[in-house]
Protein backbone atom coordinates (compact mmCIF):
# COMPACT_ATOMS: atom_id res chain seq x y z
CA UNK A 1 0.00 0.00 0.00
CA UNK A 2 0.93 3.47 -0.57
CA UNK A 3 2.87 5.14 1.97
CA UNK A 4 0.94 8.57 1.68
CA UNK A 5 1.75 10.13 5.22
CA UNK A 6 5.45 9.89 4.37
CA UNK A 7 5.09 11.26 1.02
CA UNK A 8 3.37 14.13 2.22
CA UNK A 9 6.35 14.53 4.44
CA UNK A 10 8.68 14.31 2.08
CA UNK A 11 7.05 16.75 0.28
CA UNK A 12 6.35 19.32 2.55
CA UNK A 13 10.55 19.42 3.62
CA UNK A 14 11.08 19.88 -0.35
CA UNK A 15 8.76 22.63 -0.78
CA UNK A 16 10.20 24.84 1.79
CA UNK A 17 12.75 26.61 -0.57
CA UNK A 18 9.85 27.44 -2.96
CA UNK A 19 7.47 29.12 -0.05
CA UNK A 20 8.44 32.39 -0.59
CA UNK A 21 8.33 32.34 -4.38
CA UNK A 22 5.25 34.43 -5.90
CA UNK A 23 2.93 37.19 -4.46
CA UNK A 24 -0.02 37.18 -2.41
CA UNK A 25 -3.26 38.03 -3.87
CA UNK A 26 -3.87 41.75 -3.21
CA UNK A 27 -6.11 43.15 -5.68
CA UNK A 28 -8.96 41.80 -2.87
CA UNK A 29 -7.18 44.14 0.16
CA UNK A 30 -8.41 41.52 2.64
CA UNK A 31 -6.75 38.74 1.06
CA UNK A 32 -3.26 40.21 1.71
CA UNK A 33 -2.96 40.19 5.18
CA UNK A 34 -2.79 36.35 5.06
CA UNK A 35 0.46 35.18 6.70
CA UNK A 36 2.40 34.39 2.93
CA UNK A 37 4.45 31.85 3.72
CA UNK A 38 2.36 28.82 5.05
CA UNK A 39 1.89 25.58 3.40
CA UNK A 40 -0.76 22.73 4.25
CA UNK A 41 -1.77 19.27 2.11
CA UNK A 42 -4.55 17.02 3.10
CA UNK A 43 -5.24 13.62 0.79
CA UNK A 44 -8.34 11.98 1.07
CA UNK A 45 -9.21 8.36 0.00
CA UNK A 46 -12.79 7.27 -1.55
CA UNK A 47 -11.74 3.55 1.39
CA UNK A 48 -11.90 6.41 4.22
CA UNK A 49 -8.08 6.86 4.98
CA UNK A 50 -6.59 10.69 5.48
CA UNK A 51 -3.52 12.50 5.19
CA UNK A 52 -2.22 15.96 6.25
CA UNK A 53 0.57 17.81 6.85
CA UNK A 54 1.24 21.68 7.80
CA UNK A 55 -1.42 24.10 8.74
CA UNK A 56 -4.43 21.86 7.40
CA UNK A 57 -6.62 22.79 10.44
CA UNK A 58 -6.09 26.49 9.38
CA UNK A 59 -8.98 27.93 7.09
CA UNK A 60 -8.32 29.83 4.05
CA UNK A 61 -10.59 31.60 1.96
CA UNK A 62 -11.57 29.39 -0.78
CA UNK A 63 -12.12 31.89 -3.40
CA UNK A 64 -13.07 30.66 -6.72
CA UNK A 65 -12.67 26.94 -5.43
CA UNK A 66 -16.28 28.36 -4.30
CA UNK A 67 -16.98 27.85 -8.33
CA UNK A 68 -16.96 23.65 -8.19
CA UNK A 69 -19.59 23.42 -5.57
CA UNK A 70 -21.89 26.27 -7.34
CA UNK A 71 -21.39 24.47 -10.70
CA UNK A 72 -22.32 21.00 -9.03
CA UNK A 73 -25.49 22.67 -7.53
CA UNK A 74 -26.47 24.17 -10.79
CA UNK A 75 -26.29 20.93 -12.24
CA UNK A 76 -28.17 19.20 -9.82
CA UNK A 77 -30.77 21.99 -10.34
CA UNK A 78 -30.66 22.17 -14.06
CA UNK A 79 -28.21 19.61 -15.46
CA UNK A 80 -28.01 20.36 -19.39
CA UNK A 81 -29.71 23.31 -19.85
CA UNK A 82 -26.80 25.29 -18.20
CA UNK A 83 -25.08 25.18 -21.12
CA UNK A 84 -27.39 27.22 -23.27
CA UNK A 85 -26.27 30.23 -21.01
CA UNK A 86 -22.50 29.05 -20.81
CA UNK A 87 -20.08 27.23 -22.90
CA UNK A 88 -17.49 24.61 -21.95
CA UNK A 89 -13.90 25.64 -23.73
CA UNK A 90 -10.88 27.05 -21.97
CA UNK A 91 -10.68 30.50 -22.33
CA UNK A 92 -7.62 31.42 -23.11
CA UNK A 93 -7.60 34.56 -21.38
CA UNK A 94 -7.60 35.80 -17.62
CA UNK A 95 -10.41 34.77 -15.56
CA UNK A 96 -11.70 38.21 -15.10
CA UNK A 97 -11.46 39.14 -18.87
CA UNK A 98 -14.55 41.18 -20.61
CA UNK A 99 -13.16 41.30 -24.10
CA UNK A 100 -13.80 37.73 -25.13
CA UNK A 101 -17.20 38.46 -23.23
CA UNK A 102 -17.93 40.99 -25.52
CA UNK A 103 -17.31 39.28 -28.90
CA UNK A 104 -18.93 35.85 -27.83
CA UNK A 105 -22.22 37.87 -27.12
CA UNK A 106 -22.55 37.44 -23.00
CA UNK A 107 -21.89 33.34 -23.07
CA UNK A 108 -19.11 33.26 -20.62
CA UNK A 109 -16.61 30.51 -22.04
CA UNK A 110 -17.09 28.28 -19.55
CA UNK A 111 -18.66 27.64 -15.40
CA UNK A 112 -14.73 28.81 -14.18
CA UNK A 113 -13.90 31.77 -14.74
CA UNK A 114 -16.30 34.96 -12.93
CA UNK A 115 -18.51 35.52 -15.68
CA UNK A 116 -19.25 31.87 -15.91
CA UNK A 117 -19.93 31.69 -11.54
CA UNK A 118 -21.69 34.52 -12.49
CA UNK A 119 -24.28 33.12 -14.62
CA UNK A 120 -24.23 30.21 -12.26
CA UNK A 121 -25.03 32.29 -9.25
CA UNK A 122 -28.08 33.81 -10.91
CA UNK A 123 -29.67 30.02 -12.06
CA UNK A 124 -28.79 28.80 -8.35
CA UNK A 125 -31.20 32.23 -7.44
CA UNK A 126 -33.76 31.20 -9.92
CA UNK A 127 -34.55 27.79 -8.61
CA UNK A 128 -33.77 28.82 -4.75
CA UNK A 129 -34.15 32.45 -4.22
CA UNK A 130 -31.43 32.27 -1.97
CA UNK A 131 -28.05 31.40 -3.83
CA UNK A 132 -26.14 32.72 -0.74
CA UNK A 133 -27.69 30.69 2.13
CA UNK A 134 -28.06 27.48 0.26
CA UNK A 135 -24.53 27.15 -1.15
CA UNK A 136 -23.10 27.63 2.66
CA UNK A 137 -25.57 24.81 3.91
CA UNK A 138 -24.47 22.52 0.58
CA UNK A 139 -20.79 23.01 1.54
CA UNK A 140 -21.31 22.32 5.03
CA UNK A 141 -23.25 19.19 4.16
CA UNK A 142 -20.17 17.77 1.73
CA UNK A 143 -17.50 18.29 4.61
CA UNK A 144 -19.73 17.53 7.44
CA UNK A 145 -19.12 20.47 8.92
CA UNK A 146 -21.69 22.82 10.65
CA UNK A 147 -19.12 25.67 11.50
CA UNK A 148 -17.76 26.60 8.07
CA UNK A 149 -19.14 29.97 7.65
CA UNK A 150 -18.80 33.06 5.18
CA UNK A 151 -15.31 36.23 5.87
CA UNK A 152 -17.86 38.93 5.80
CA UNK A 153 -14.71 41.24 5.77
CA UNK A 154 -13.08 38.96 2.96
CA UNK A 155 -16.86 39.43 0.92
CA UNK A 156 -17.22 43.43 1.94
CA UNK A 157 -13.58 44.03 0.89
CA UNK A 158 -14.38 42.24 -2.44
CA UNK A 159 -17.59 44.55 -3.11
CA UNK A 160 -15.90 47.59 -1.98
CA UNK A 161 -12.99 47.04 -5.05
CA UNK A 162 -14.42 44.42 -7.09
CA UNK A 163 -14.71 46.68 -10.18
CA UNK A 164 -14.03 44.48 -12.96
CA UNK A 165 -16.59 41.95 -11.46
CA UNK A 166 -19.47 44.50 -11.01
CA UNK A 167 -18.62 45.62 -14.60
CA UNK A 168 -19.28 42.11 -15.66
CA UNK A 169 -22.34 41.93 -14.19
CA UNK A 170 -23.89 44.87 -15.52
CA UNK A 171 -22.40 43.28 -19.09
CA UNK A 172 -24.00 39.95 -18.48
CA UNK A 173 -27.21 42.05 -17.52
CA UNK A 174 -26.75 44.10 -21.20
CA UNK A 175 -26.80 40.39 -23.07
CA UNK A 176 -29.74 39.44 -21.07
CA UNK A 177 -28.01 36.69 -19.68
CA UNK A 178 -28.69 37.15 -16.12
CA UNK A 179 -32.16 37.19 -14.55
CA UNK A 180 -31.65 39.03 -11.72
CA UNK A 181 -30.56 42.62 -10.61
CA UNK A 182 -26.78 42.38 -11.20
CA UNK A 183 -26.09 43.53 -7.64
CA UNK A 184 -28.06 40.56 -5.85
CA UNK A 185 -26.24 38.04 -7.80
CA UNK A 186 -22.53 39.82 -7.12
CA UNK A 187 -23.34 39.82 -3.66
CA UNK A 188 -24.05 36.18 -3.39
CA UNK A 189 -20.76 35.81 -5.83
CA UNK A 190 -18.33 37.14 -3.38
CA UNK A 191 -19.96 35.60 -0.54
CA UNK A 192 -19.18 32.21 -1.95
CA UNK A 193 -15.68 33.44 -2.61
CA UNK A 194 -15.06 34.67 0.79
CA UNK A 195 -16.05 30.98 2.28
CA UNK A 196 -13.22 29.84 4.79
CA UNK A 197 -12.05 26.36 4.63
CA UNK A 198 -8.70 24.47 5.64
CA UNK A 199 -7.13 21.28 3.32
CA UNK A 200 -8.83 18.63 5.26
CA UNK A 201 -12.58 20.22 4.69
CA UNK A 202 -11.95 21.50 1.58
CA UNK A 203 -10.42 17.44 0.29
CA UNK A 204 -13.25 16.11 2.22
CA UNK A 205 -15.95 18.15 0.80
CA UNK A 206 -15.05 17.21 -2.91
CA UNK A 207 -14.28 13.68 -2.12
CA UNK A 208 -17.40 12.79 -4.29
CA UNK A 209 -15.95 14.08 -7.77
CA UNK A 210 -13.36 11.16 -7.22
CA UNK A 211 -15.97 8.71 -6.16
CA UNK A 212 -18.52 8.94 -9.47
CA UNK A 213 -20.73 11.60 -7.35
CA UNK A 214 -21.60 9.59 -4.66
CA UNK A 215 -20.03 10.92 -0.87
CA UNK A 216 -18.20 8.22 0.27
CA UNK A 217 -18.75 8.34 4.07
CA UNK A 218 -22.95 9.13 4.25
CA UNK A 219 -23.42 7.22 0.79
CA UNK A 220 -25.48 10.35 -0.24
CA UNK A 221 -25.55 10.95 -4.23
CA UNK A 222 -24.68 14.04 -5.37
CA UNK A 223 -24.45 13.62 -8.58
CA UNK A 224 -24.93 11.01 -11.40
CA UNK A 225 -21.56 9.59 -12.56
CA UNK A 226 -22.85 11.12 -16.08
CA UNK A 227 -22.71 14.38 -14.29
CA UNK A 228 -19.23 13.71 -12.19
CA UNK A 229 -17.39 12.56 -15.10
CA UNK A 230 -18.19 15.91 -16.83
CA UNK A 231 -17.00 18.63 -14.05
CA UNK A 232 -13.94 16.28 -13.47
CA UNK A 233 -13.29 17.39 -17.56
CA UNK A 234 -14.17 21.08 -17.05
CA UNK A 235 -11.88 20.99 -13.93
CA UNK A 236 -8.69 19.82 -15.96
CA UNK A 237 -9.95 22.07 -19.05
CA UNK A 238 -10.50 25.19 -17.86
CA UNK A 239 -9.44 24.78 -13.56
CA UNK A 240 -6.18 26.25 -13.00
CA UNK A 241 -6.82 29.80 -15.25
CA UNK A 242 -5.24 30.66 -18.14
CA UNK A 243 -2.10 27.94 -17.44
CA UNK A 244 -4.39 24.74 -17.54
CA UNK A 245 -2.09 22.91 -20.36
CA UNK A 246 0.95 23.56 -18.41
CA UNK A 247 -0.80 22.31 -15.19
CA UNK A 248 -1.79 19.30 -16.68
CA UNK A 249 1.13 18.62 -18.14
CA UNK A 250 3.15 18.99 -14.56
CA UNK A 251 0.31 17.81 -12.66
CA UNK A 252 -1.85 15.53 -14.59
CA UNK A 253 -4.90 15.56 -12.42
CA UNK A 254 -7.93 17.58 -12.85
CA UNK A 255 -8.12 20.71 -10.28
CA UNK A 256 -9.94 23.79 -9.62
CA UNK A 257 -7.51 26.84 -7.76
CA UNK A 258 -8.60 30.09 -6.37
CA UNK A 259 -6.94 33.94 -5.40
CA UNK A 260 -6.38 32.60 -1.68
CA UNK A 261 -3.89 29.89 -3.14
CA UNK A 262 -5.94 26.89 -3.07
CA UNK A 263 -6.00 24.01 -5.09
CA UNK A 264 -8.46 21.23 -4.85
CA UNK A 265 -8.02 18.14 -7.51
CA UNK A 266 -8.99 14.77 -7.82
CA UNK A 267 -7.77 11.32 -8.71
CA UNK A 268 -11.48 9.88 -9.97
CA UNK A 269 -11.55 6.15 -8.17
CA UNK A 270 -9.03 6.74 -6.13
CA UNK A 271 -8.87 9.92 -3.62
CA UNK A 272 -9.27 14.04 -3.30
CA UNK A 273 -5.91 16.33 -2.67
CA UNK A 274 -6.35 19.67 -1.29
CA UNK A 275 -3.28 21.94 -0.84
CA UNK A 276 -2.90 25.79 0.10
CA UNK A 277 0.12 28.11 0.15
CA UNK A 278 -1.31 31.96 -0.27
CA UNK A 279 1.79 32.85 -2.61
CA UNK A 280 0.37 33.02 -6.73
CA UNK A 281 2.48 32.47 -9.86
CA UNK A 282 1.82 34.72 -12.35
CA UNK A 283 -1.27 33.12 -13.73
CA UNK A 284 -2.68 33.27 -10.09
CA UNK A 285 -2.04 29.60 -9.22
CA UNK A 286 -0.61 28.59 -5.65
CA UNK A 287 3.50 28.64 -6.43
CA UNK A 288 4.14 26.10 -3.72
CA UNK A 289 0.61 24.79 -4.33
CA UNK A 290 1.52 23.71 -7.65
CA UNK A 291 4.72 22.50 -7.36
CA UNK A 292 3.86 20.38 -4.33
CA UNK A 293 1.01 18.83 -6.46
CA UNK A 294 3.57 17.94 -9.24
CA UNK A 295 6.05 16.09 -6.62
CA UNK A 296 2.64 14.36 -5.36
CA UNK A 297 1.80 12.75 -8.23
CA UNK A 298 5.51 12.05 -9.54
CA UNK A 299 6.30 10.29 -6.29
CA UNK A 300 3.09 8.27 -6.24
CA UNK A 301 3.19 7.75 -9.92
CA UNK A 302 -0.37 8.24 -9.81
CA UNK A 303 -2.06 10.98 -12.29
CA UNK A 304 -5.39 10.49 -14.93
CA UNK A 305 -2.71 9.32 -17.31
N1 LIG B 1 -13.49 36.54 -5.88
C1 LIG B 1 -12.43 36.48 -6.84
C2 LIG B 1 -12.75 37.34 -8.04
O1 LIG B 1 -13.86 37.30 -8.49
C3 LIG B 1 -12.22 35.05 -7.24
C4 LIG B 1 -11.02 34.94 -8.09
C5 LIG B 1 -10.42 33.58 -8.11
O2 LIG B 1 -10.17 32.95 -7.08
O3 LIG B 1 -10.14 33.14 -9.23
O4 LIG B 1 -11.93 38.06 -8.55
Amino acid sequence: MLEYQAILEEIEKEIKPYLGEGRVASYIPELARVEPNIFAMSVMCIDGRSFHVGAYEKRFSIQSISKLFTLTMAMRLVDEALWKRIGKEPSGSAFNSLVQLEYENGIPRNPFINAGALVITDVILSQLQDAQQSVLEFIRTLANKDDINFDFSVAKSEAQTGFRNHAMANFLKSFNNLNHDPARVLNAYFHHCSIAMNTQELAKAGLFLAHKGIQPWIDMPILSARQTKRINALMLTCGTYDSVGDFAYRVGLPAKSGVGGGILATLPGKFSVCVWSPRLNDKGNSYAGTKALELFTTKTKLSIF
